[in-house]
């Protein structure tokens, strides 16, 4: 799910989408130190400081994740900041055991600078160029941000959440024209690894949905990898009991209808 072969995953916070279904819903806002989490944390780990500034102590936090839970913003206090320097070190640690770094989030490509910045130090590192280099993306980023991107990133994995453009902003309350420019844009540069149809039942599967995006897809480029990815309702926020889990073998049955489309490299999730 976040590449091929074994990967660095590094987290951004913050998200321009605020999709029903997101997986990582407190990657989604930046903390506001509003401090609701620091009483509920069971091994008072968190503090207000001046600022105010809501502190976690790492050598006490369990990872507990009740701060997460109890969050009524899509946030945590466990996010940080960190120079691509430190970062490189950390990757560097694992250099051995993996072949290469995703980053994700939230969405990446609102801290496209940083991914650069970070792509281009891997790159010109000897001991760690060997590493590829992926983004996972909502696909919002224009043009431009891809091609600063490129010279120094392998590969973007694209969620399409649908094709219909008021069905996108039901399923992410966000417009899906960027997603297809950059699947186009992508593919077009050679930069497009996957791109992932999301099912969300009652929205997005039915078969003339289906037939329309697997037409569309075929358009833009035949040979895309196309991974189809049913909604499981594990990890997503409150609120959203209306959603109904993706039936596996419907699954199976997109994914052969995606495969009956001519796409050959197709994975069913
Ligand atoms: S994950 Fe959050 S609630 Fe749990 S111990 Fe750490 S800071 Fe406290
Ligand atoms: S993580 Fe959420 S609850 Fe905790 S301080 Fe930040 S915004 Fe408030």
């Amino acid at each position: 799910m976040d590449g091929p072969g074994n990967r660095f995953v590094i987290f951004v916070q913050g998200c321009n989408f605020d999709c029903a279904g997101c997986h990582n819903p407190y990657t989604i806002t930046d903390c506001n130190h509003c401090g609701l989490c620091v009483r509920p944390c069971p091994e008072d780990a968190l503090t207000i400081e001046p600022g105010p500034l809501v502190v976690v102590d790492r050598a006490t936090c369990t990872n507990c994740d009740v701060c997460i839970d109890v969050c009524p913003f899509d946030s945590t206090p466990l996010a940080y900041d960190i120079a691509v320097g430190d970062l490189l070190e950390q990757i560097r640690e694992t250099a051995r055991f993996i072949s290469g770094i995703t980053v994700s989030g939230g969405e990446a490509t609102l801290q496209s600078e940083f991914v650069f910045e970070l792509f281009s130090a891997l790159k010109a590192d000897p001991e760690l160029s060997h590493l590829t280099t992926f983004v996972d993306s909502n696909g919002s980023a224009p043009r431009h941000v891809w091609d600063r991107l490129a010279p120094v990133m392998d590969g973007a994995m694209i969620d399409l959440k649908a094709l219909d453009d008021a069905t996108h902003v039901q399923l992410t309350a966000a417009s899906n024209t960027l997603v297809l420019d950059s699947i186009r844009h992508l593919a077009g540069i050679s930069r497009l690894y996957e791109v992932r149809l999301l099912i969300m039942p009652g929205y997005n599967d039915d078969d003339a949905s289906v037939d329309r995006t697997v037409a569309w897809l075929r358009a833009v480029d035949p040979g895309m990898r196309v991974v189809v990815i049913g909604f499981r309702k594990h990890g997503v926020r409150k609120g959203v009991e209306y959603l109904t889990e993706s039936n596996p073998d419907q699954m199976v049955a997109i994914g052969d209808r995606v495969r009956s489309a001519g796409f050959t490299d197709v994975v069913v999730v």
